[in-house]
C-alpha cells in the first residue's frame, strides 16, 4: 500500500528557510488538510513530494523504499495554472495532455483507450456536456474542474492539490471541495488551502504548517491556529 515518509526535510532557497526538518507520514487513504501562514512551506512541501524540488537535507521515502517517486502515481494540482485560459483549445484536449508523455504532447497523439479514460474523469468532475467547449469559455470554477479531472486522468494512487480553490467564487468553491471530498473515498488526498471551515468537516487530519508541523491531528483541534 501506499506510504510516503519525509524524515528531517529541510528545504531552502538561499538563505531562506522555507521547511525546517519536516517530518510527514502520509498513508494509504489519508485525506490530510494543511493549512499555515502565507509563505510557510506549504507549497515547498507538495512540491517536495512530487519531487520537484529536490531537499537540502533529509529524505523522502515512497512504499518504504527511497526508490524514485514514479513508483507510486502521483496526480498534481498546482497553485499557478501552468495552462493560459486564453489558449485556442479545447476541455477535452487539455484534459487529454493528463495521459501524455512530455515527448509525445507536442504531436498530441491519443488512443480510444485515453479518449475513454478523458471520458470517464470528465464525468466524475461533472464537465461531461463541456468537453468541446473552448477553455476561455468556462468560469473559474469549470476551469479547475478540468485541471482537476487531468490529474486524474492516469488513475493515482494519491491526488496533491494546491489551494484548488484560489481563482474560484464561493459557490464554485463549495462544489470543488464536495468533488475533493468524494474522491477521497477512493484516492489520498493532500490539500492545501486558506479555506479552513470549508474543509474542517471533510478532511480526516489537518496540519498547521509553518516550516515545520506546528499543530496536526484533528480538524476541530487545529483549527484554532488558523486564523
Ligand atoms: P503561496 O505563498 O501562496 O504558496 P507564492 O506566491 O509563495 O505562493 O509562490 C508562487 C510561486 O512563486 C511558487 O511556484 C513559488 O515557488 C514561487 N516563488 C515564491 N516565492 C518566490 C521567491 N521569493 N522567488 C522566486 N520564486 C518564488
Ligand atoms: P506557502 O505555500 O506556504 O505559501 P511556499 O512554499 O510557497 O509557502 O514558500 C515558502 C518560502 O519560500 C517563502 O518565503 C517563499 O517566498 C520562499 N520561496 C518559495 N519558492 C521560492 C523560490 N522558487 N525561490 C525563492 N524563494 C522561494
Amino acid at each position: 500500500p501506499l506510504k510516503i515518509v519525509l524524515n528531517d526535510v529541510s528545504v531552502n532557497y538561499g538563505n531562506i528557510h522555507a521547511l525546517k526538518k519536516l517530518n510527514l507520514t502520509i498513508n494509504d487513504g489519508d485525506y490530510i488538510g494543511i493549512i499555515g501562514p502565507n509563505g510557510g512551506g506549504k507549497s515547498t512541501m507538495m512540491k517536495s513530494i512530487l519531487g520537484l524540488i529536490k531537499p537540502n537535507s533529509g529524505e523522502i521515502s515512497y512504499c518504504g523504499t527511497t526508490l524514485r517517486k514514479s513508483h507510486i502515481k502521483m496526480g498534481y494540482v498546482p497553485q499557478i495554472s501552468d495552462i493560459n485560459p486564453m489558449f485556442p483549445i479545447t476541455v477535452e484536449e487539455v484534459v487529454l495532455m493528463g495521459r501524455m508523455e512530455k515527448a509525445v504532447k507536442a504531436f498530441f497523439k491519443y488512443s480510444e483507450e485515453d479518449k475513454r479514460a478523458v471520458a470517464e474523469v470528465l464525468d466524475i468532475v461533472g464537465l461531461k456536456e463541456q468537453k468541446d467547449r473552448q477553455i476561455s469559455e468556462l468560469s473559474g470554477g469549470e476551469f479547475q474542474k478540468m485541471i482537476i479531472a487531468r490529474a486524474l486522468t492516469m488513475k493515482p494512487d494519491i491526488l496533491l492539490l494546491d489551494e484548488p480553490t484560489a481563482m474560484v467564487d464561493v459557490m464554485s468553491q463549495r462544489q470543488i471541495f464536495n468533488l475533493i471530498k468524494k474522491l477521497s473515498e477512493d484516492i489520498t488526498i493532500v490539500l492545501i488551502t486558506h479555506h479552513v471551515q470549508m474543509i474542517s468537516k471533510n478532511v480526516k487530519k489537518l496540519i498547521y504548517l509553518d516550516k515545520n508541523i506546528i499543530a496536526e491531528g484533528d480538524p476541530n483541534e487545529v483549527y484554532q491556529y488558523a486564523y
